[in-house]
């Protein structure tokens, strides 16, 4: 048989599976093959080097081993029902083994006076050791076959359980195929070169003791040797994706900077950039000019000013002669940035143009024959930019705000905008932990803003609870009388919905009640509003005429009014912290000091206590991030269907994140050596690519 044959053959042709067992495996577990079978890690392993006696079982962890023999089997009728005792005995004492099921089956298989060795969970009631449903051996033959002690646990279902692949039944499956693995077919898939220089296990031995380990020291070399593969080749198939792209796809080329660009910085710009702002602009013009097409994402924290960083961008595509487009998530944010970039472009003599859902006909009609003969510069919008009938005449540069926002498709709309694609700066304020970035957005280029403009103070905030709330109250208004204004935001139960306003209606008419008396003017926006009457209520803000604005979450990105200093942000425990970090954002724009209050019920979950710790503690959005990766994992983190986020099998985006680190560089070697993976000694890793690429769904970006 070819080895690619015998990696290939189902499951069920394995002594101890079958067709029923084998179609289990594959809904639960989605194990098929025997490839698969060989890559299905145990996710613990339990010491069974160790036998106790039985009177010393006081001292014992939780799930021990014990030997010895069955003396009787009772039924009885317990408190929760039928059960089966079995009477157990070593030199030392006696246990009781209980089942709750299969009682027959026991019986006819375990006999009185043979030894047994059983593993399982030590209950103590009264004095009295009792093992439900254990692991049972039989003494001899578990020790012929015994290595080292270290025995996997594979990840299994109740479903499994239920149908009897417990754990035992399924080391025995993995025994099975190792028993039959022909010599030499677990062939090594990383370069010598790469093996000697980070002292790495062989593929062989790591797969054999990643599944029966001699030892811990073995089994963490085995770990170690196969999450570096794993993010090795993840990283080197996003390192080559970004060289393909930059080598197939020609970009426009953006030759100078000319004199918009200088006139905007010289004479239009209110304050000078920050240093981290300069480095990021000067990233941007090396990649426009380059050739090849850019696609760079930006990180900032909030309120580090990425939108001028973006209105130079496009200078540079508007001094070639080109258009330059701008997408929002939200309708207040595009016409927020419509409002800035049009009071930076006016000056500079260019037209910019707004088009969200809620242009109307008529004016839509002259913004698409604005943009095909090229008298509108600059297009601000939301996804209505997207639409097909949305054709620009020269299209050279797509800034895409609060990417998170956005799916992958929509990323690749903005390609087809124009030929050759446009340039792509896609701009995010929820920092990403860096090792998500490099996986979630290796193919893409990174900047980061890491200075915030000078002036700005900490927003200093505190978590609070409802019995506070008079107190709250008190502040809030010292802070209005002071000329200050406020965000009070409200969770939405059913976000998708856009039904469910009552928490931030409700909300609205106590903040009123409450201020309302004092002349504090409340004003109130939501999603479920329409999109004339959000825009009346965020102008009246901005021009100071709302004092207090109680609001849902869609405020959270972007909205930028420098007098307000308060944020409260109602039930806090409800929101991510990804949200509360930017929801804090919207504050500590000015120079006036600002806060934030999370408003908590009294219990909370771990979980909330740790979230709100985080953003008591740390102002720094990448240490929030990384929290956040902690607390929820990476995919939670970047959104869930879109987001494409890659699922590691062995490796971990947070404990693991120096080994990508070194992952990532060994990759980006081996492609500087060897582009085209020609080289003799990398066949190896291009098959392997190859096949990935077959096989997973990851490549599918755009880009
Ligand atoms: P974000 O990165 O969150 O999108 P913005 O671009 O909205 O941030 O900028 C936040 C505020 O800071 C805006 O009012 C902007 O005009 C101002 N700003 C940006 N850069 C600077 C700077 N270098 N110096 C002073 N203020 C700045
Ligand atoms: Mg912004």
């Amino acid at each position: 048989m070819k080895m690619e044959n015998f990696w290939q053959t189902p499951v069920k042709f394995l002594k101890g599976v079958g067709p029923a067992r084998a179609e289990l495996l594959a809904k639960e577990t989605g194990i098929r093959t025997f490839s698969d079978l060989l890559y299905f890690f145990p996710h613990k392993y339990v010491d069974r080097s160790r036998i106790y006696p039985i009177n010393q079982l006081d001292f014992a962890p939780a799930e021990v081993q014990v030997k010895g023999k069955f003396t009787a089997f009772v039924e009885k009728q317990g408190p929760r029902g039928k059960r089966l005792t079995g009477y157990f005995e070593d030199e030392t004492g006696m246990l009781e083994v209980v089942w709750f099921s299969r009682y027959k089956w026991v019986k006819n298989t375990y006999k009185i006076g043979e030894e047994y060795i059983l593993y399982g969970k030590i209950n103590r009631v009264g004095g009295r050791f009792s093992m439900p449903h254990p692991e049972v051996e039989k003494a001899e033959e578990f020790q012929a076959k015994s290595h080292g002690g270290l025995f996997p646990v594979y990840p299994s279902g109740e479903k499994m359980l239920q149908k009897g692949i417990t754990r035992k039944v399924m080391r025995h499956i993995m025994q099975e195929l190792f028993g039959k693995i022909p010599a030499g077919s677990m062939t090594e898939t990383l370069p010598p070169e790469i093996l000697r220089r980070l002292n790495l296990m062989s593929r062989e031995e790591a797969l054999r003791q990643i599944h029966f380990p001699d030892n811990l020291r073995k089994l963490s070399a085995a770990q170690y040797r196969l999450k570096f593969e794993e993010l090795f080749f993840l990283q080197l198939q996003l390192a080559r994706k970004r060289l393909l792209r930059k080598k197939n796809i020609q970009g426009i080329v953006l030759a100078s900077v000319g004199p918009l660009f200088h006139k905007f910085y010289h004479e239009v710009l209110p304050f000078d950039l920050t240093e981290a702002q300069k480095r990021v602009i000067r990233e941007i013009r090396r990649d426009v000019k380059s050739g090849y097409q850019m696609n760079r994402l930006l990180q900032g924290d909030v309120g580090s000013g990425k939108t001028v960083v973006a209105m130079m961008a496009m200078l540079m595509a508007l001094d070639n002669g080109y258009q330059a487009a701008l997408l929002a998530p939200t309708s207040i944010l595009a016409r927020q940035h419509y409002e800035n970039l049009k009071k930076w472009a006016e000056p500079l003599g260019l037209h910019v143009d707004l088009l969200t859902g809620a242009t109307g006909t008529r004016q839509r009609r002259e913004i698409h024959a604005g943009l095909q003969n090229g008298s509108t510069h600059i297009l601000v919008g939301t996804h209505a930019i997207l639409e097909e009938n949305v054709k620009f005449k020269n299209l050279a540069l797509a800034v895409i705000d609060e990417q998170h926002r956005f799916g992958v498709a929509q990323r690749a709309k903005m390609w087809l905008k124009n030929t050759p694609p446009p340039h792509v700066l896609i701009m995010t304020a929820t920092p990403i932990p860096r090792t998500l970035a490099l996986t979630h957005y290796g193919d893409l280029d990174v900047s980061v803003i890491d200075e915030l403009p000078p002036g700005r103070k900490p927003v200093k905030t505190y978590h609070i609870y409802e019995k506070d709330r008079q107190k709250l109250y008190e502040f809030l208004k010292r802070q209005i009388h002071a000329g200050r204004q406020a965000y009070v935001v409200f969770p939405l139960i059913e976000e998708s919905k856009n039904s469910d306003y009552r928490n931030v209606t409700e909300g609205y008419e106590r903040f009123k009640r409450v201020f309302g008396p004092s002349g504090i003017r409340v004003g109130m926006v939501h999603g479920g509003m329409k999109p004339a009457d959000k825009n009346n209520v965020m102008d009246a803000f901005k021009n100071g005429e709302i004092d207090i604005l109680v609001s849902t979450t869609v405020i959270e990105v972007g909205v930028d009014v420098p007098n307000a200093t308060v944020m409260i942000i109602e039930s806090a425990e409800r929101f991510g912290l990804a949200q509360l970090h930017q929801l804090r954002g919207r504050v500590g724009r000015g120079a006036h000091g600002s806060y934030c209050f999370l408003v908590t019920g009294n219990r909370l979950s771990d979980d909330a206590k740790a979230r709100m710790k985080a953003m008591v503690t740390t102002s720094d959005g990448f240490k929030i991030a990384e929290t956040d990766l902690r607390l929820r994992g990476p995919g939670d983190i970047m959104g869930t269907q879109q987001s494409g986020i890659i699922k590691l099998k062995l490796a971990d985006y947070v404990k693991d994140a120096p080994l990508m680190l070194t992952a990532r560089k060994e990759a980006q070697n081996l492609l500087r050596r060897d582009p085209a993976l020609q080289l003799p000694e990398h066949r190896v890793v291009r098959k392997v690519l190859q096949e990935n690429f077959r096989h997973k769904s990851f490549w599918n970006y755009i880009g």
